[in-house]
This record gives structure tokens, sequence and C-alpha cells, in this order.
């Protein structure tokens, strides 16, 4: 460990076979100049908070001086890009090493926008500000929602100008990730690196990332009933199911955050099962599945509603590439490989719908539960209503009608609300603040969650949520949700905690975001970045303060176009 700063290198990837990276150092810039730095997220990997913010830290961020124990290189790998398969590569990365935390986990630390490499094909090599500021606060705020992610601990200001439309400031942002591994670099491995390297590369995945597949196979084999790597029961075949419930588990989360990727090419999928890559995604507004902001995404390919497929599209990609090492026989293989992703689409639904009944406070599974999800976003469709705002409306009207409540004020209250118009709704929704904060009080303030539920403010609008929710559809709706709840017994304050935590007060709505920096790259004013991460920070604190950043774009975000490679 270097004591002055606290990095601690050990480079497992620099350690695979030469035909996965090329060994390079950064590219020096002119004048190093940090823009916005992460703290918390320093201690987090054992690094010296005061160190982060001197000289030093400056320079290794830039890619101007190298941290004691890096090993820099570019990593090789491929992808299907819209389709179409490529040759890639880092082409503006540089991965410094792997940061073994205090906790016990292994990071890697890469520099984006770190200059020209062999494989930067026509590009420069280097980033804007904006965009890096812009992923900052994206995969933050990720992060914040309890989504996998990679993390961003710096962005460093170059003192130089790139070339794109116009001349921009340039960047280099160091990013965090449990590895760097993608679909693509299998697809890569196997294509410019033959079986072997393909071998290898799957035994150095499952070492890093499904080290419980290992673990497995011994304990099977000390029963000895191994099937030692083949058939279905195979270590590569759990590698390749490993990935599929990972990512089948992100792409849930991010349907249910209503987060739209933007440019999920398979290079773009990650074997850890993080999100990665944050140019062009952005958080829907309105609800519809269509939404794309992609200024590339004319087809729509990587539309809101499609992730899902295309998810499945990506992971049959890796199961093609992995045909080699699931048996000795091709055809077997395939057969294999095909009854893994057979079971894609139930495992993300399974999730979704969970994700998706927890939202609504609901417990246990119905199969009536399908249908009622189904409705609710058939009108809020209808209504065009904000995705996330309706969900927090749902939050603050839930009905109070538990077994639990039996002798609350919460529970007399359901008999008057069948007849009750939405304002009086609200108003008993807003009076029910009283009953938590009377039974956290009266549980003796047990736990976290109990503080946190009696904290949350109700606001007083859901913008962009209000038409939806006044209307008689959605009485008629909230009905069926109420017999739903009832049947499930639980508390209003069960439901409602649920509810708050699944729901988030604050996303990082478009227009807010794009503010942020403007006045960050533009002005050199960082307060309003800091504002926005402060409350993205807390999503589902749900309190007064955050009720300014839950407006949606004014015209929906139907406008807004996001951009990569930049
Ligand atoms: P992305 O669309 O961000 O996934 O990037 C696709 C590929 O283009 C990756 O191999 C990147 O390294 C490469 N790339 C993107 N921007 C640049 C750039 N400015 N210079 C060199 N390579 C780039
Ligand atoms: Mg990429
Ligand atoms: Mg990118």
């Amino acid at each position: 460990v270097n004591r002055t700063a606290g990095w601690n290198f050990d480079n497992s990837y620099a350690r695979l076979p030469n035909v996965f990276y090329s060994q390079l150092p950064p590219v020096p810039v002119q004048e190093p100049k940090a823009a916005f730095l992460n703290d918390k997220l320093a201690a987090e990997l054992g690094l010296d908070p005061e160190w982060l913010h001197g000289e030093e830290a400056a320079a290794i961020f830039a890619g101007n001086a190298l941290p004691e124990g890096a090993e820099p290189l570019a990593q090789a790998y491929a992808g299907h890009q819209f389709g179409g398969f490529t040759k890639l590569g880092d082409g503006r990365a540089i991965l410094l090493g792997e940061q073994l935390t205090p906790d016990g986990r292994r990071v890697d630390i890469q520099l984006k926008g770190s200059g020209r490499t062999p494989f930067s094909r026509g590009g420069d090599g280097r980033a804007a500000l904006g965009p890096m500021l812009r992923e900052y606060i994206i995969s933050e705020a990720m992060h914040a929602l309890g989504i996998p992610t990679t993390r961003s601990l710096a962005v460093m200001a170059t003192g130089e100008n790139i070339r794109r439309e116009k001349p921009l400031p340039g960047a280099v942002l160091t990013r965090v990730a449990a590895s760097h591994l993608r679909v693509g670099t299998f697809q890569y491995a196997l294509q410019w690196g033959g079986v072997d390297a393909l071998r290898e590369l799957a035994d150095y995945a499952i070492g890093r990332h499904y080290p419980e597949i290992d673990a497995a196979d011994q304990a099977a084999s000390r029963r000895e009933e191994a099937a030692a790597g083949t058939g279905a029961e195979g270590r590569y075949a759990r590698f390749l199911h490993g990935v599929m419930e990972r990512q089948a588990a992100l792409i849930a989360q991010w349907m249910l955050a209503g987060f739209i990727h933007g440019v999920m090419n398979t290079d773009n999928m990650t074997i850890s099962g993080e999100s990665i890559d944050y140019g062009p995604c952005a958080f829907m507004d309105a609800y519809d599945p269509s939404t794309v902001f992609s200024s590339i995404d004319t087809g729509g390919r990587y539309a809101y509603g499609n992730q899902p497929p295309i998810a499945l599209w990506n992971l049959t990609r890796l199961a093609e590439t992995l045909v080699p090492l699931l048996d000795e026989d091709q055809d077997r293989g395939v057969e294999i490989a095909q009854g893994i992703l057979g079971g894609f689409e139930r495992m993300y639904l399974d999730t979704w719908f969970d994700g998706m009944r927890a939202k609504l406070g609901l417990t246990g599974r119905e199969e009536e539960d399908e249908r009622l999800i189904a409705d609710l976003l058939d009108l809020m469709k209808a209504f065009r209503a904000d995705y996330t705002n309706t969900f927090v409306g749902l939050t603050f009207d839930a009905p109070a009608s538990g077994a639990g409540e039996a002798e609350t004020a919460g529970a007399a209250r359901s008999d008057a609300d069948a007849g009750a118009t939405p304002d009086e709704r609200q108003d008993a929704a807003g009076n029910a603040e009283l009953d938590y904060a009377g039974l956290d009080e009266a549980s003796g303030g047990s736990g976290s969650a109990g503080a946190g539920a009696s904290a949350a403010v109700r606001p007083t609008s859901f913008p962009g949520a209000d038409a939806l929710l006044s209307s008689g559809e959605y009485r008629a709706w909230r009905a069926r949700w109420e017999e739903r709840l009832i049947r499930q017994g639980a508390s209003a304050a069960e439901v409602r905690e649920r509810m708050l935590a699944s729901n988030p007060a604050v996303i990082p709505r478009n227009h807010r975001v794009e503010e942020a920096l403007d006045a960050a790259w533009k002005e050199g004013d960082y307060g309003p970045m800091h504002r926005l991460l402060d409350a993205l920070s807390r999503p589902y604190a749900h309190t007064a303060d955050q009720a300014e950043y839950a407006q949606p774009a004014p015209d929906d975000g139907d406008g807004y176009r996001t951009f990569c490679g930049t």
C-alpha cells in the first residue's frame, strides 16, 4: 500500500495473455485541473481524501503521472454495434490497474478520454468536459438508486480543446468498475484468440465475478458427482446462466427506474452485471415504451420498451460465443445454450413484476397482479403521465386499508375513502402522515426505515401525473389496487414504507442535468451540479427540498436528444 495516497494495486487483467490488451500509458494533457472529485468514493476505495485534492492526484487523474503499482493498458474487445459486428477496444481509455479496497473488493481504475491507443481507429482518444460530467451525474444517480453501475471518481479538465463540431474543453473521467469485461470481450477472444483464449477469459471471469461456480464445483466433486465442465451443469453453462441472471435483474431495474441506456451494443454490456457507458442514456419523463433520446438511434432499436429483448439478443451473442466451451459436440453446445436462454424472459419478468409489486406496496404474488400492473401502465401511456411522479403520487395515495390497521385511524378512514373525491382522498393521505409518525413513535422509532418514512413529506402536486391521478379511470383502477391491499392485509404504514423505498422522488431529469452541466462547463459554476447530486444521492428520502427536482421538462422531454462519442 502506498501510504501517502492509499493505492493498492494488483493487476490480474495484465497477467492475461497479450492478445487481450495493448500496454501503453495515457497521453499527458496540458493543464490538469480538478473539475469534480468524489470524496466519498475515494474513501471507500481506501484513497486518502486530502491527497485526492492535491497536485499529485490531479496529475494522475489527468493521465500525466502514474500511481505506484499501475500497469497501464488499453483493453481489446469487439462488439455488435446496432447489430453489426466490429473489432473495437479502448479507443480513448486506459486501465491503470485494479485497486484492492479496504472492504476486500477488486475494482478497475480506468481513465476515459486519456488519448489515442492502438484501438482508436479514426478517433482522437479524447472526451469533452460536458459529457464526462454528465457520466459522473448519471452514474452516481444510478448508484444512489441502488442500480449496479460503474462509478465516477474524478473528472479532470485538461486545459486543452478538443475538436468536435465546434471546439470543446477536454476532460478525463476516472471510472471505477467491478471490471470492464464485456460481452464484446468474449466475442473478441474467440474471434482473435481462438478457443484457448476464450477458455482463459471465461475462467478469469468466473474467478473474478462468479467464484460461487467454482465453490459449487468443489462441493460437487467432493460428493463425487461433478459433471467436470461439460453438460448443462458444467461450469461454463453456469457462467452463462449467471451472466443472464445478473443482466435480467439489471435490465429490470433500468425499466423500473425509467432508465434508457441508449446504446446497448454488446461491447456496452458487462459480465459483472453493472451498467456501463453513459453516453446517450437518459431517464424517461412521460411513460411511453417507444421513447428514444439518442440522436443516432433512428430505428428505435434501443428504445425504452426494447431493452429487455435487446438484452436477450446480446446474451444470445454471448451464448453463441461460449458454445465451444459448453460441449465438445457443437450441436449439444447449441442445445445447452438455447436451454439457458429460454429461461431469460420468465427470469426478467419475475424480477420486473416483483419490482412493480414493490412500487405498489404489494407483497406476495397473485395471478391478477400482472393485469393490475399492465392496466396501470396502459393508463399512464394514455394520459402521457410522468412515469416517476405517477408512482410518487400513488405512494401518497395508497389506500389505508390493511388488516393490521384495525385499531388505527387510517383504517377507519378507508370506508369513507370509497366515495371520496381525489382532493378528499389526498387530504386523507396527507393526514395519514400523522398516523405514520405516531406509529413510528409507538414502535420506539424502530430502525432507519421507520425514521426515513416519518421524514417523508407529501408533495403539494405530482407534476405530469395530476391529470391521471384525478381521473375516473384511475379511481376505478385504485379500487382494484385497494382490494388487493386488503387481501394482503398489510398495515398502511408497511405499504407506505415499501412504496417510499421503491419509488424515487428524484431522478436525473434531462433539463435539470443540462442546466447543471451548462453552469459547470460553460460558466465554471459547479454549484447547481453539487446541489443536483445532493438531491440525487437520496432519491428515496421524499423530503420537501427535493420537490424542485420533480418538475418534468416543459415539453415532456420530447425534443431532448442525446449523443455518444463526445
Ligand atoms: P461507445 O459508443 O462509447 O461504446 O464507443 C464505441 C467505441 O468507440 C469504443 O471502442 C470507444 O473506445 C471508441 N471511441 C469512442 N470515442 C472515441 C474517441 N474520441 N477516440 C477514439 N475512440 C473512441
Ligand atoms: Mg462503449
Ligand atoms: Mg461511450
